[in-house]
């Protein structure tokens, strides 16, 4: 890990994994891809080890992130799909190569093209986006209930009642000020 950086969180959706390496949009932002080394480091946590990265693609791997952000919380709020988000999700999915493989395990892994670059990289993540924005998958995509983060989660539990986009977060933060408010009320100091 490297120091001085917010850390990455992970989920078990790549899409939605990569919208939130920017949290509390509507809030303090935590931007946990600040530089292209970060953005390496991440995508090589994910699977999708890269040899570089400049400005310009750490430029495109946002544009991405916040076109996914955009397209998901239009699905999950059943609104039309705002259009340059769509083209740009496209545009990464068309210009990246990446290849299935299996492995002798039974696991799916990700082949990049022969320069393992980033456009590779981003092709993977907008293929993932638009299986879960296209509803392939099982699930269902929601909106973080915490109005400082309201990011767009893929919701897999069984009944699909999920609220917060991460437990470790925005539900515990919630859990806390429940229980603050709740000694409040006890001590009788709520107005
Ligand atoms: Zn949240």
């Amino acid at each position: 890990m490297r120091a001085g950086f917010p850390v990455f969180r992970h989920g078990d959706v790549l899409a939605t994994s990569f919208t939130a390496t920017l949290k509390e949009r509507h809030g303090d932002a935590v931007e946990r891809i600040p530089t292209p080394q970060r953005l390496v480091d991440w995508l090589a946590v994910n699977g999708l080890a890269v040899e570089s990265c400049t400005t310009a693609q750490l430029e495109l791997a946002r544009e991405l992130r916040e076109s996914i952000h955009a397209a998901a919380t239009a699905a999950a709020a059943q609104d039309p799909l705002p259009v340059t988000a769509v083209q740009v999700i496209n545009e990464r999915s068309i210009q990246g190569r990446a290849s299935a493989i299996l492995t002798p395990e039974g696991e799916r892994q990700w082949r990049l093209g022969s320069g393992s670059c980033v456009e590779d990289a981003l092709s993977v993540i907008a293929a993932d986006a638009i299986s879960i924005i296209a509803g392939e998958r099982s699930g269902r995509l929601a909106l973080c209930a915490s109005s400082t983060c309201r990011a767009a989660f893929f919701d897999t539990s069984q009944s699909r009642t999920r609220k917060w986009c991460d437990m470790n977060t925005c539900g515990n933060r919630q859990k806390k000020a429940r229980f603050i408010a709740g000694q409040r009320n006890r001590s009788g100091l709520s107005e």
